[in-house]
């Protein structure tokens, strides 16, 4: 009762402080009900926010204190709509503040994600509201359900349950304990890695010290060292830094000193041993006490590979078959370096410089020489015809929508027979104000309520060149299959049919998400269909027959090579969390019991991988790295069909967006493949895709 009257009063509180107009808090006056960027101003937000949760708190109060016996549609749909004002502004808030944002935006972020972590908790650690999303939840059978109406309680429940609802008051509290230290000791790992990172510089001041550098690079050393108010050239272990050092710097004792430094990041100075250990520990922890043997059983569990003897099986198989082909190239490498003149055998600091130069040689295809046949207007228009081709639909420029930015462009998206299907927001271009990279993200997910379909508002963010008054943008290669990598993000979105907007669209499994956005890239390497877009913006001649080739060629250069290192890294995150203890012995000598065989440069002692694996230890991705792989194997099988049936093919197009792009997580990732494909996912086709030339 004491909540309840303090919610009141901050609802009337904020009530009577709303004197002006606040737009977020309207129904937008466009059509479409897109959000009304013209209007909003920062100073709504914090207001908006707060009289939204309070709305969503009291809804879910309404559900909480409802003498009725608890039901599918006064608890479990209740509750699914009771965030949906909240939602609304939130997705609003946090979408613009990756892609323009402002000091100003960003200190709001700070006072405004504490209120929303507090409404999430209220909901998530709400005893009373468990109490009756279980008793639906047990007598399911009973209910008559729809299908998508049993996935809703099956994931609300779980949801609760995965995040310790189910625990004694006193496990609680021990669960509560173990959540914040993982997060101060992800957060402490993060920082080691930065300050080790930082720590090493190459600080280079004789001119024949640069030697094999490109223009670029120098330019880049100089800066940094102009930045530490030194005279020469700093190289640092940041990527493009580090990265571009190994690859062109003839300095072959050079480049040894910083591959020793950089894989050696947190082993010694900065240390990770010891919070490895601790954070693998209290994974290992956590997961006990929600009642799994191993951390990798409770990650799993709602991923479409469903355990760890899968994921495991996976990554084996496909390390045998991958690496006969990486010794191969490697082997390759070896030789040509041999036939330029170097002597012994090639060192971990060897190999990118020299397969490098082997690259050079071999495809002789610079990024400057595609460029003017990727202009941004065309493999926009490309996406967007491979869209009507395979599923119907139709975009139209939409200037009447309100939008952010001036750079950013609205489209209309309608289906076949003209009905309204989505809004496709675009925002090509770089600016102060946004994060880099590229993303799709969703200002509403498609949903239905009170008989009233909401069809998705869905956004595409990148950072390509702008165009200038003579020359229209020009995208390179990885442009081209990034935009149409986000692209396939978009249509999961835009194509989604459901009930619930929290399982629409892109909200699946981890590692199927990727499944939408790899496949559509296979598309932008297909002669047939690249030649009707790459045109010279100039002259408006057709890409040339052998650069086509070469682009193809090039994409599979030392694939063997890469995807051994992505195996690594999977295999090692599972062994790190597949245990029902936590691995006691060193790390380096863990990592090398772990990879043994599949090491295929020299192992080089005092170094190791661990220590810096941020994704893992870090980020999000525990239990989690193989995904990226187990994407590549279902987007080349998933393709495979569309080969054999044509690329463009509508039949197929119709099954893939029957039974994936509409479905979101309807039902589970691998019954939806199976529908798709008939069968299990299987690695062939990667295999195949990999190595062309292999039969
Ligand atoms: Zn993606």
């Amino acid at each position: 009762m004491k909540n309840l009257l303090k919610i009141t009063f901050l609802f009337l509180l904020t009530s009577c402080t709303m004197t002006k107009n606040n737009p977020l808090l309207e129904t937008p006056d466009n059509s479409y009900q897109a959000p009304p960027f013209d209007r909003i101003e920062l100073t709504d937000f914090k207001p908006a926010l707060i009289r939204t949760i309070d709305i969503a708190k009291e809804q879910v109060d309404v559900i909480t204190q409802n003498p009725e016996t608890p039901t599918f549609s006064n608890t479990i749909e209740a509750l699914e709509y009771a965030g949906e004002e909240v939602s609304r502004v939130a997705m609003i808030f946090y979408n613009l503040n990756e892609a323009h944002t402002s000091e100003q935006m960003q200190e709001l972020a700070q006072e405004l994600s504490p209120l929303y972590t507090e409404y999430q908790l209220y909901v998530s650690l709400n005893p009373a509201l468990f109490e009756r999303v279980k008793e639906v939840y047990r007598d399911q059978s009973s209910l008559e359900l729809t299908q998508e109406q049993a996935r809703l309680l099956e994931e609300t429940y779980k949801g609760f349950v995965r995040n310790g609802a189910n625990l004694s008051p006193e496990d609680k509290k021990t669960y509560g304990a173990i959540q914040e230290q993982l997060s101060l000791a992800s957060l402490d790992f993060s920082k080691n890695v930065l300050a080790a990172t930082n720590a090493y510089t190459l600080h280079l001041t004789l001119e024949e010290e640069l030697e094999g550098l490109p223009v670029y690079m120098k330019e880049m050393g100089k800066e940094a060292a102009t930045a530490l108010k030194k005279e020469g050239w700093v190289f640092t272990l940041d990527y493009p830094s580090y990265g571009g050092f190994m690859k062109f710097s003839t300095r072959r004792d050079l480049r040894e000193q910083m591959w020793k430094a950089y894989n050696s990041r947190c082993l010694d100075e900065n240390s990770n041993r010891e919070l490895i250990k601790k954070i693998v520990s209290l994974r290992l922890q956590s997961a006990n006490l929600l009642g799994y043997e191993k951390y990798t059983d409770y990650a799993l569990e709602q991923r479409m590979a469903k355990n760890p003897e899968t994921v495991n099986r996976f990554l084996q198989d496909l390390m045998e078959k991958t690496l006969p082909h990486a010794r191969r190239e490697v082997a390759e490498i070896q030789q040509y370096a041999r036939s330029k003149g170097f002597k012994g055998l090639l060192m971990p600091w060897d190999f990118s410089y020299w397969s490098e130069k082997y690259r050079e040689e071999k495809f002789d295809l610079t990024e400057e020489a595609l460029k003017p046949y990727f202009s941004l207007d065309k493999v926009q228009e490309a996406v967007f015809s491979l869209a009507r081709t395979l599923y119907g639909l139709h975009f139209r420029p939409a200037p009447e929508v309100p939008v952010y930015h001036p750079d950013v462009k609205v489209y209309e998206v309608t289906g076949e027979d003209g009905q309204f299907t989505a809004l496709l927001y675009v925002d090509y271009y770089p600016r102060q104000s946004k994060r880099s990279g590229a993303w799709m993200t969703s200002y509403r997910e498609q949903y239905k309520h009170n008989g009233k379909e909401y069809r998705p508002l869905v956004s595409l963010v990148t950072n390509f060149t702008k165009p200038t008054a003579t020359t229209p943008s020009l995208l390179t290669f990885s442009e081209v299959t990034t935009l149409f990598h986000e692209f396939g993000h978009c249509l999961h979105g835009i194509l989604a049919e459901g009930s619930y907007a929290s399982l629409t669209g892109t909200s699946v499994a981890r590692d199927f998400v990727e499944l939408p956005s790899q496949i559509l890239e296979n598309w932008a390497y297909e002669p047939e269909f690249l030649k009707t877009f790459a045109v010279h913006y100039q002259n408006g001649e057709a890409i040339p027959q052998e650069m086509i080739n070469k682009i193809v060629a090039s994409k599979n250069y030392l694939a063997g090579f890469g995807q051994v290192r992505q195996l690594q890294y999977g295999i090692l995150d599972m062994a790190w969390h597949d245990s029902d203890q936590v691995p006691s012995m060193d790390i380096p000598k863990f990592e090398e019991t772990t990879l043994g065989g599949s090491i295929i440069l020299p192992a080089i002692p005092g170094t190791a991988f661990s220590t810096a694996f941020s994704h893992v230890f870090a980020g999000g991705y525990s239990a989690g790295y193989y995904s990226y792989k187990w994407a590549e194997v279902l987007e080349a099988d998933a393709f495979a069909l569309f080969k054999e049936t044509g690329i463009f093919n509508r039949e197929t197009a119709g099954r893939f967006r029957e039974h994936i792009l509409s479905r979101g997580n309807i039902e589970d990732a691998d019954v939806l493949y199976r529908k798709f494909r008939g069968r299990d996912p299987k690695p062939d086709a990667l295999m195949r895709k990999l190595f062309p030339g292999d039969r």
